[in-house]
């Protein structure tokens, strides 16, 4: 088989649906993307592993290889996610399915947000003469990464993965950028007693335990912000959020039951072990109290932060073939787990965040030849070195 154009590819992974949800009447298998992509990198002489994930059964990831003279340590790792969001019905006006040129732009699920890279990857393969590298370029494809980043916190199980370098191609107009911040949500459950309202001693009213639960997370909060700084953030702090909180039911009751969400944002460096640490220490207390009635649980796998530093030679090398300074982004990415393989890594591809997750997604037909062109020159300056 040869590897079909440009065009014909990108085509085929938006009609293949690969959505992530939750929701399991939205969930699909990634399996026909994966396919695509194992059989067009064979066709350019590729070897090809494909793992189904042990958390999500029906979800794989798949690692194309090419490794010259048998090397397979170093080189460039290219990663991206086989996922994409469900898209809003009704608010598409086009079929999210078919990828659609009109106004300078190529429209469709997954256009930006990032199937659309693995057809940039192909391509700018396709123009290299891989004869002259020296060292290993692979390219990663990843599951659920949309959802609970199940396929990246699987990385391990490839054997030999040791690049020097990785980009991770989600839509940045080809900025590298080289930090975020991570993210966890918390659910706090308070179990009282309910009762007649006239006598408050005959239970335990949740709503009180609550108060005195947000008092100590609001300690939390101020350490952490005392503790942990860095400067690259517009908010140089870790931040916690109190964004849900439901109790009760009657006023003339004891409240029984009370619930608060919370999201936390780790800053780089701030290992996750060390946020759990203060959040379970600071509520330790009042938990030996009051035995059985506070519950904590997290309400997705955490996201630790990430950064790459900013004087690493794929930063340098980003910046100077695309022009673009390296930024912070207020987003989280797979870019946490693919650094733990041991190799520094940006977050560079083509496409706009801003299309991401929206209805009539798009990349502009004007940013096509160059991506292309910047991703050939990095392969070509990592991997010929
Ligand atoms: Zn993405």
């Amino acid at each position: 088989m040869s590897l079909p154009s440009f065009l014909t590819m990108y085509s085929e992974l938006v009609a293949s649906p690969s959505v992530s949800c939750l929701d399991p009447s939205w969930d699909t298998s990634n399996k026909a993307v994966i396919d695509k992509l194992a059989g067009w990198f064979e066709s350019l002489g590729f070897s090809v592993q494909v793992n189904e994930l042990a958390a999500q059964r029906g979800k794989f990831n798949m690692l194309a290889s090419y490794c010259p003279h048998g090397v397979t340590e170093g080189g460039l790792l290219l990663a991206g996610h086989t996922d994409t969001v469900p898209w809003d019905e009704g608010r598409w006006t086009r079929d999210p399915f078919k990828l659609t040129e009109a106004d300078g732009r190529l429209y469709g699920l997954g256009s930006a947000d990032m199937k659309g890279f693995f057809a940039f990857v192909l391509e700018a393969l396709r123009q290299q003469d891989l004869g002259q590298l020296t060292k290993p370029i692979r390219v990663l494809a990843t599951a659920d990464e949309e959802t609970s980043m199940a396929g990246a916190r699987e990385l391990s199980k490839f054997s030999d993965l040791k690049p020097d370098y990785a980009i991770i191609g989600e839509p940045t107009n080809m900025a590298p950028v080289i930090m975020h911040k991570g993210h966890t949500t918390e659910c706090v459950k308070i179990i009282g007693r309910s009762g007649h309202s006239s006598n408050p001693a005959a239970g335990l009213n949740a709503i009180d335990v609550m108060h005195e639960v947000i008092g100590e997370l609001i300690k939390v909060r101020q350490t952490m912000a005392e503790k942990y700084h860095h400067g690259g953030f517009d908010v140089p702090y870790p931040t916690m959020n109190f964004g849900h909180i439901h109790g009760g039911d009657a006023a003339n009751r004891i409240c029984a039951c009370c619930e608060l969400h919370l999201d936390t944002r780790p800053l780089p460096g701030m290992r996750l072990d060390d946020f759990y640490g203060l959040l379970h220490g600071a509520l330790q207390p009042l938990q030996a109290r009051m035995p059985g009635v506070i519950e904590i649980r997290s309400m997705h796998e955490p996201i630790p932060g990430y950064a790459c530093p900013s004087d690493s030679a794929i930063v340098k090398l980003a910046e100077e073939l695309t022009g673009h300074s390296a930024t912070p982004a207020n987003y989280c990415t797979e870019a946490p787990f693919v650094q733990d393989l041991g190799c520094e890594t940006i977050i560079m591809g083509p496409g706009s965040i801003n299309q991401a997750h929206q209805p009539d997604e798009f990349i502009t037909l004007a940013e096509i030849a160059p991506s292309q062109q910047q991703l050939n020159q990095i392969i070509r300056r990592v991997c010929q070195a």
